[in-house]
């Protein structure tokens, strides 16, 4: 096991100019998909899940350590450079249950927040957080969000160059995400435009890496565009869980006679392990448009 502090991992990324994806997990299959992905690709590795889509009332019943502590164990296959990250977190509350369960970073979602609050917990969290080592993810401004198929941006607002400034100054944050056009849930229904030039003039007035969110529905050319501009780290969670439907449904289709085999043996005849398999393909893929496929040692 090789765990790195995730600012050090995204501070490597940036000065090489390539970026380290954030593929978010949701069970013990899709996280070992992963790590299998990067695994293959040599890659620096962030293992970890997220609180944006989920039940709050099952991740704080434990569920945020059980994942922390399962992070940890499969970390501890790889000798990848490996962050875990307790992703979007609901409240203060909620991500500081993160800082002592088995990850080295936390981030909370905190689009809508008005700006006392929002400065108030996140400097509360790092604050905590620092003080166990463990590093926290900022944000500032708001994604739009795809909502069935359909582009919502009632709620959307890019990152001004001023509040990026003042926010890392304030709270001390460790990398800060922005808005620059990115779309949270969009995978291939809409085609996001990242304005690459608020990603330059950002990244010159701050010193944290920067990352961004929404990355499944973002094309490569695009991609490439924003990671040459400034971006350490891709966050993509949508279009996995697609892929995953998809080949979970086709083996569900496909069957067989011995239940025993088809759920949770771990073998080739487990309907999740069949799944599992077309998430590391698709990871494989966007680790070598985001480029940190053979960075795992240089
Ligand atoms: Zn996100």
């Amino acid at each position: 096991m090789t765990l790195v502090a995730l600012p050090e991992l995204l501070e490597h990324a940036r000065e090489r100019r390539f970026a380290v994806g954030y593929f978010e997990a949701w069970d013990l299959y899709s996280l070992e998909a992963v790590l299998a992905a990067a695994e293959a690709e040599e890659s620096p590795l962030i293992l970890g899940i997220g609180g944006l889509s989920a039940n709050h009332g099952w991740l704080r019943s434990h569920g945020i350590e059980i994942y922390g502590a399962a992070c940890e164990a499969l970390a501890r296959r790889t000798n990848l450079p490996t962050a875990i990250l307790f992703n979007e977190a609901d409240s203060f509350e909620e991500a500081a249950a993160g800082l002592r369960a088995g990850y080295n970073a936390v981030m909370m979602h905190t689009q809508g927040w008005p700006w006392e609050r929002l400065v108030a917990d996140t400097k509360a969290l790092v604050h905590a957080a620092h003080g166990l080592g463990v590093a926290v993810e900022g944000e500032v401004g708001a994604l739009s969000e795809m909502r069935d198929g359909v582009l919502d941006d009632s709620g959307g607002r890019m990152t001004g160059v001023g509040e990026a400034v003042a926010f890392v100054e304030a709270t001390g944050v460790d990398c800060l995400a922005v808005a620059v056009g990115n779309v949270h849930f969009v995978h291939d229904d809409h085609t996001p435009t990242i304005d690459t030039q608020r990603i330059r003039d950002i990244g010159a007035a701050v010193s944290v890496p920067l990352v961004l969110h929404g990355g499944s529905g973002t094309p490569a050319d695009q991609m490439r565009a924003a990671i040459e501009a400034g971006i350490a780290k891709v966050n993509v969670g949508t279009r996995l869980k697609r892929v995953y439907g998809a080949a979970l449904d086709a083996a569900v289709r496909a069957g067989g006679s011995d239940a025993n085999l088809l759920h949770g043996s771990r073998r080739a005849d487990d309907v999740c392990v069949r799944a599992a398999e077309a998430v590391t393909s698709e990871v494989r893929r966007m680790i070598r448009v985001f480029g940190s496929n053979g960075r795992a040692a240089a």
